[in-house]
């Protein structure tokens, strides 16, 4: 199968010559895609890809539902949040509900940098300090906050030297391919404990610290058990707090669980949010302790002209109707573990399949040269992605070495969607790439 040239447009040159060029597309020659529906996109030459990637369409790309809300609401009323109006009220206590019931006081925002860099800012007023631990490989947004604590060298070649002073590192706690790998990965959690002390004794006690709950920038790695109990105890025990970047892995996207932190058995002191929650949508949310929330105040106020507007709040509502209702979690779970059970077999016929990590509909396929010294097959890697296109799957790689499919579709995806994306993968994999 070859994929029928692009229909003949400039439009492509035209990005390149007016959008900035460090904002990147997918594939270099990408096929024009102006129609989405469910875990499906449609190129103007007709052609339908699987979109295996997409965890901003969370609900599924086109959702009558969101359009039905979106339409309503804009010929209602949108304006900013400091109005009074019903949307507000009803989204903020239904994403409370969502969370521990300590986790009762919202911040609405409109993407995930927004929702880390909020949550940064939180920390440093709550504790009055302005250090800052965050863990390695990460990649948290790009406002001046979120980049700083973001050290994926796959997104910025100069991360770790270009740091500012108040944001400190811990390894990636990464039990495939780090340092510490299978049972030995329980060292990562008394190592970061034993760093964050020796930063507080030098005079530098984080405000807090801050990591993804389950590794997504490295293709959805489970941190090792106990990782974040180990850690939060410790930077709480010298005055910090735990902050949880969910926007890539919350929301009912793991399957079992509908946050990344229930995995680990830990409740955070602030949670940033953002994608899924919106659907495509521009949504964040920073969710925390009133107490914390009430410490903004030595900032000033907090105000952000769309973020919890009518129109966002009905969005987000909406959201987490649909979830509810074509029970997508669970979806996540089934689906996702039917998905993760095909990759494993894959694994067992394809040596350069090195592992499967995840859960639910967060699956990362690693693929290594070597199953012992786990050389990174990078440049397989992107080539697998490109013929995965031209057989009608949408994929990308993940990772520092780039060399992990990040497979985060649509929620509503179907068993035999993710069964084509395993015979696909299956056939690239045999006849070569
Ligand atoms: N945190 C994580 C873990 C992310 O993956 C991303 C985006 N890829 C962000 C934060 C930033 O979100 P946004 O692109 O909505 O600003």
């Amino acid at each position: 199968v070859t994929v029928p040239e692009p229909a003949a447009d400039d439009l492509l040159e035209r990005r390149e010559a007016v959008v900035a060029e460090v904002q990147e597309h997918y594939y270099s020659r990408p096929p024009r895609i102006e129609r989405g529906w469910r875990e499906y996109l449609v190129g103007v030459d007709g052609r339908v890809y699987l979109d295996m990637v997409n965890n901003v369409a969370s609900v599924g790309h086109a959702h009558p539902r969101i359009h039905a809300a979106v339409s309503r609401q804009t010929r209602l009323l949108n304006t900013n949040s400091r109005f009074h109006y019903a949307a507000i009220t009803e989204y903020g206590e239904r994403l409370a509900a969502t969370l521990p019931d300590e986790l009762d006081t919202v911040f609405f925002v409109n993407s995930g940098s927004e929702a880390v860099d909020l949550a940064i800012r939180l920390g440093m007023a709550a504790t009055g300090r302005t250090d800052v631990v965050a863990m390695a490989e990460a990649y948290h947004g790009w406002t001046y906050a979120s980049d700083a604590v973001s050290t994926s060298i796959a997104d910025n070649p100069h991360a770790l030297e270009t740091r500012p002073d108040w944001v400190h590192t811990v390894e990636a706690a990464n039990s495939y391919r780090g340092r510490h790998r299978g049972p030995d990965a329980a060292r990562y959690a008394p190592e970061a404990v034993e760093r964050i002390r020796a930063l507080a004794a030098e005079g530098h006690a984080p405000a807090a610290f801050l990591s993804e709950t389950f590794y997504g920038n490295a293709g959805g790695v489970a941190l090792p058990d106990g990782y974040l109990r180990e850690v939060y105890a410790a930077v709480r025990d010298l005055g910090g707090l735990a902050i949880a970047d969910e926007v890539q892995v919350g929301f009912g996207r793991l399957g079992s669980w509908f946050w990344g932190f229930r995995q680990q058995g830990v409740v955070p002191d602030i949670v940033a949010v953002a994608k899924s929650i919106g659907a495509g949508f521009p949504l964040g949310a920073v969710i925390t302790r009133r107490e914390i929330a009430d410490r903004y105040r030595t900032q000033g106020y907090f105000f952000s002209s769309t973020g919890g507007s009518p129109l966002s709040s009905v969005v987000g509502t909406t959201v987490l109707d649909i979830i509810e209702d074509e029970g997508l979690q669970e979806n996540a779970r089934v689906v996702g573990g039917h998905l993760k059970a095909r990759l494993e077999e894959l694994g067992e016929r394809h040596p350069l399949v090195g592992t499967v990590h995840g859960a639910g509909l967060y699956l990362g396929l690693e693929f290594v040269r070597d199953r012992d010294t786990l050389q990174p097959a990078t440049e397989e890697t992107a080539a697998i992605c490109d013929r995965l296109l031209e057989l009608g799957v949408v994929m990308q790689p993940t990772g520092d070495h780039q060399n992990v499919l990040k497979i985060k579709p649509p929620l509503c995806v179907s068993r035999e969607s993710v069964d084509y994306f395993a015979d696909m993968l299956d056939r690239v994999l045999s006849t070569g790439f």
